[in-house]
């Protein structure tokens, strides 16, 4: 902790990025990250590739996040937060790690360590908490615009406070966050309570296309564009269907095919998807993410691949014979 906050004091033209597609963690500790680095006084950055969800949109100062970065902006330090792999900032990934100096914030058991400086804690509920942390050792006041951040960042990464990541300290941070003024009746009805009708039919499709493997014990949800153009919906309308998926009785596994990119693939053998897998908590799902190139927690991990739809959905379901 200590080199990464003398790095922070003495850095003047700080770059703050998280994953691209991001979900409530990511976009949390980029703004409760950023927003501190400009209280400190130094100019500031705050980068995401992808736009932002529209569930997300409510956060305080989320439109000071920008999603383009020229090669060279005279950075002398890099936050990168919530990414086990610094390629999942996206396609500026490789001019970000030419910034002299790259810290590297995160809490996935996968982080490949990338960076100048590493804050990499897989017994953190979100990386909300490391930035709260951090925060709390740059002694800076955190105000109700950071601490909605932060609140959002937990609740979002522990979905509810229900994931086995809920840790003692993501009530405690969380119950500080309210006595600064988050309301966290507002943050649900924000992040949870309102879902457009164009979703609701997306999600339709998403349950119709469950298949479940003969053992009972994995689950397929599948999510492709022509399901996106269909019910005209985006790729965050997706987020959290798999918990459908997951929830099914005897299911140890679930993975969630979603289809990338927009346009027609190449061919139909190439074919890009995005898998998302979730388990029980009896199986590492990370390992099995990771033996796909990908990466994640132990019981929420994905990967991507190209190729075709009938294959993957034959690769993930041989899985199946060893749960
Ligand atoms: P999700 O399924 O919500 O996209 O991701 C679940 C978890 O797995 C997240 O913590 C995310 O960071 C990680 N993850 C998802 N896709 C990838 C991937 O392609 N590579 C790596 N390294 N991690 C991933
Ligand atoms: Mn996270």
């Amino acid at each position: 902790m200590i080199p990464i906050i003398n790095q922070i004091k003495k850095s003047k033209n700080i770059l703050v990025a998280s994953h691209s597609d991001p979900d409530g963690d990511a976009v949390s500790s980029l703004l409760a990250m950023g927003l501190t680095l400009i209280y400190l006084g130094k100019k500031t950055t705050l980068y995401n590739y992808s736009s932002i969800p529209a569930v997300y949109r409510f956060l305080p100062s989320v439109e000071c996040i920008i999603d383009y970065i020229g090669p060279s902006n005279g950075y002398d330090t890099a936050m990168i937060l919530d990414c086990g792999d610094i390629s999942r900032v996206g396609p500026a990934s490789e001019n970000i790690s030419r910034i002299p100096v790259v810290i590297n914030v995160d809490h996935h058991v996968s982080n490949t360590g990338f960076g100048d400086l590493q804050l990499v804690d897989p017994d953190a509920c979100s990386t909300a908490e490391i930035v709260y942390r951090i925060i709390k050792a740059l002694k800076i006041r955190i105000d109700r615009g950071i601490a909605t951040s932060i609140y959002t960042g937990i609740l979002t990464d522990t979905g509810s406070f229900r994931f086995s990541n809920t840790n003692q300290a993501a009530f405690a941070i969380s119950q500080e966050m309210t006595e600064l003024g988050v309301e966290p009746y507002n943050v649900a009805q924000q992040v949870f309570g309102t879902y457009s009708l164009e979703r609701i039919k997306l999600l339709n499709l998403a349950l119709d296309s469950l298949e479940i493997s003969e053992n009972g014990k994995l689950s397929i949800m599948t999510v492709t564009n022509a399901m996106f153009d269909f019910t005209e919906t985006q790729p965050e309308d997706v987020d959290g269907m798999i918990n459908y998926a997951r929830r099914i009785q005897d299911v140890k596994v679930a993975a969630l095919i979603q289809e990338q990119g927009n346009g027609r693939p190449r061919s139909e053998n190439k074919r890009r998807f995005h898998v998302s897998l979730r388990s029980d908590g009896s199986v590492d799902v990370a390992a099995i993410a990771g033996a796909f190139g990908g990466g994640g927690h132990p019981s929420a991990a994905g990967f991507q691949a190209e190729t075709s739809l009938v294959q993957l959905k034959s690769d993930i379901i041989t899985l199946a014979q060893n749960l």
